[in-house]
């Protein structure tokens, strides 16, 4: 099945909203064989909902929009593709009736207000997509030559639950029997650039990616490697994505840290409980980010005990133990103090573990010796004591993501041996 998806709304023209709605989509449909083979973004007027939408159906007869179901009076898709459809719209008192007890169990005072109920309205002869999520239901519209529009909204966690739900499984019923999928599978590695890791893969001999696409995505947190099987029955498309991952993990090595959306704070946080370990952050230049990315985790408090942000020299002396000469020695980005920091930090709060990060983020305080990207980043794991001198790549956001992908980096690879 080939489809278009529309997202419908001003404030993506505008740039204020990203379309997340429409990549989601995009990459859940591709799951189950279904190809977005368009995009397109309208503003919320009835003319451009109408052609934007019509020109779609008429290409591939399966559209997707989200967006313009709410209350407001700038929410227009409903009634203009009603019109493409040429039906009238009625209230569904079913709606009615779920819009009051959603009003009611939210605890809200006063009736239901009368804007709500545009909601209610429905297209004639279309199919209600109950929201579990929200107010505003879905809506299936579709016409005696199977041609259909699915009508989603745009708030993108009810677009989600909606789709996931109560689309999907429509969608797949039409499907059923369908061969072939679209899948990917992402390896993802960090601590090695695009081009070595390029060169490495490209030197494996007789490479075979057997017929599936390879993307190299590089981004802060390192270079993930995506595999695509396209047009092959599930069971072929899974075995393939296994085999040429297997190679394509033996070229990066101990750079892999994981598969699909696999976090690195989340498999540093899996070794360390692993090796019964508890670690403790020291960070300058990343301002707690280190801390963030261990604490976004579920479940982290068995293993991550706390961290001390010393982003001036002087709590770096008085709450780290750094020495003051070699503060002045060396300096406040010096693999010196990022390893009087990772120790500091240890014994400070009685962890086995403890990993600093100190730098120059920018965009000032560059100097020619360490210039804007400087980061020094070290690890204690009981007492053994690595660090390195990188110069990272990127503005202020990105130098400071990066400082933290190597800073877990370098403690995951120093609890494998790797380091
Ligand atoms: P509601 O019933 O809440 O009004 P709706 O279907 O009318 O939902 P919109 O009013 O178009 O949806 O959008 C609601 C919010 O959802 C927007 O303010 C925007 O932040 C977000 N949103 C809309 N479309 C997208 C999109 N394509 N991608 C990401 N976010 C989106």
């Amino acid at each position: 099945m080939q489809i278009e998806v529309v997202t419908i709304g001003d404030e993506l023209l505008l740039g204020f909203t990203i379309d997340t709605n429409g990549a989601w989509l995009a990459r859940e449909l591709a799951q189950h064989g279904i190809t977005v083979v368009r995009r397109t973004s309208v503003a919320d007027q009835a003319d451009a909902i109408a052609s934007g939408v019509g020109d779609a159906l008429e290409r591939t007869g399966a559209v997707i929009t989200t967006g313009g179901l709410g209350p407001t009076s700038d929410d227009l898709t409903k009634p203009s593709i009603a019109r493409l459809f040429g039906r009238e719209m009625h209230i569904d008192d079913a709606v009615v009736e779920s819009l009051h007890r959603r009003w009611k169990a939210l605890g809200r005072s006063g009736d239901l207000p009368r804007s709500n109920l545009q909601q209610a309205l429905i297209p004639d002869r279309a199919i209600v997509l109950p929201n579990a999520h929200g107010t505003a239901p879905g809506i299936w519209l579709d016409d005696a030559r199977g041609r259909f529009v699915a009508m989603l909204p745009g708030v993108p966690r009810e677009m989600r639950g909606l789709f996931t739900e109560q689309l999907l499984p429509r969608m797949l019923q039409r499907l059923a029997g369908a061969p072939t999928v679209v899948r990917s599978l992402t390896v993802r590695t960090t601590g090695i650039a695009e081009s070595v890791l390029s060169d490495r893969i490209l030197a494996i001999e007789g490479l075979e990616l057997e017929g599936l696409d390879l993307a190299y995505l590089p981004g802060w947190e390192g270079v993930d490697l995506r595999l695509t099987a396209r047009g092959l029955s599930a069971e072929e498309a899974d075995a393939r994505l296994a085999r040429v991952a297997a190679v394509l993990r033996a070229a990066a090595g101990e750079h892999v840290y994981g598969t699909g959306t696999d976090d690195l704070a989340g498999v540093v946080l899996a070794a360390l409980r692993a090796a019964g370990e508890r670690i403790a952050v020291a960070e300058s230049c990343t301002g707690g980010l280190l801390g963030a990315r261990l604490t976004a985790i579920p479940g982290a408090s068995d293993v991550m005990l706390g961290g001390i942000i010393a982003y001036h020299n002087e709590v770096k002396a008085s709450a780290l133990g750094v020495c003051r000469e070699t503060l002045e020695a060396h300096g406040a980005v010096s693999q010196e103090t990022a390893r009087a920091m990772a120790t500091g930090v240890r014994a400070a709060l009685g962890a086995s573990v403890g990993v600093a990060i100190t730098g120059i983020a920018g965009p000032g305080g560059g100097t020619p010796d360490k210039p804007v990207g400087t980061v020094c980043i070290a690890a204690d794991i009981e007492g053994a004591v690595q660090s390195f001198r990188a110069i990272l790549i990127g503005d202020r956001h990105e130098v400071r993501q990066r400082s933290a992908q190597s800073a877990l980096s370098l403690v995951r690879r120093m609890l494998l041996g790797t380091a």
